[in-house]
């Protein structure tokens, strides 16, 4: 699958450069010109690495790592692009929430390779890293390792699409997600277009933990945008 980088920076040319740069690369890439930007892009798009511009409106570089931090929403690599002049009153903050630094200007080689090597490091820290022995919502049970999912203890049969959407809304109970997003995330690629994969999944996995727990709905259907636990 492809990695997908947010660059959050407001100058467009050098915000159109590392876009150029890193889809030569073979990433994905989004733009957010402010800082209010990246944070939407950031909750909608999920991307797998985040280039952040310290001086950006809206919301500065500081203030949306802080925030980023703070929710403990940092699950992914953040590399902070910065003026030389500027960086030295940054390292306590670079300390405390990113992880590399790229000063401009910069060389594409240099940003490629910081990106490469963040990537790498995030991928061996893995997700094992953060990953719960067990993720409970109401009486299902399901346990990440052994990729078994328990109603009332008893044991589901469940496809392998199955397992990945009911994860998937397990470790968000809270958020929305759209059938287009759904259908990147677990089929990882191809295009949706009207197609029904994911509305089918859905029933069948409905329908087999209904089985098991008939007293209620486990995943709901919001209403013109797509499903969540609930
Ligand atoms: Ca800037």
């Amino acid at each position: 699958m492809r990695h997908k980088i947010l660059i959050a920076e407001d100058e467009a040319d050098i915000s159109r450069l590392l876009s150029e740069i890193l889809e030569a690369e073979g990433y994905e890439t989004l733009r957010a010109f402010s800082g209010t930007e990246a944070l939407s892009l950031i909750e909608r798009e999920e991307p797998d690495l985040l280039l952040l511009d310290l001086m950006l409106p809206g919301l500065s570089g500081e203030e949306l790592l802080e925030k980023l931090r703070e929710e403990k929403r940092c699950s992914f690599p953040i590399l902070i692009l910065s003026a030389k002049s500027a960086l030295d009153d940054k390292v306590a903050l670079l300390k405390n929430g990113a992880d590399d630094y790229i000063t401009k200007p910069f060389e594409p080689q240099e940003v490629t390779a910081r990106i490469l090597a963040a990537l790498r490091r995030a991928a061996s820290a893995g997700p094992s890293r953060q990953q719960p022995e067990m993720l409970v919502y109401r009486n299902l049970k399901l346990y990440p390792d052994s990729r078994r999912v328990l109603v009332n203890d008893r044991e589901l049969s469940l496809t392998a699409h199955e397992y990945k959407l009911l994860h998937l809304f397990l470790q968000s109970p809270e958020k929305v997600y759209s059938r287009e997003r759904l259908y990147e995330l677990v089929w990882e690629g191809g295009y949706y277009g009207e197609n029904n994969t994911v509305n089918v999944h859905v029933s069948n996995l409905r329908r087999k933990i209904r089985e098991a727990d008939a007293t209620q709905e486990y995943i709901q259907t919001v209403y013109g945008i797509g499903f969540r636990l609930g």
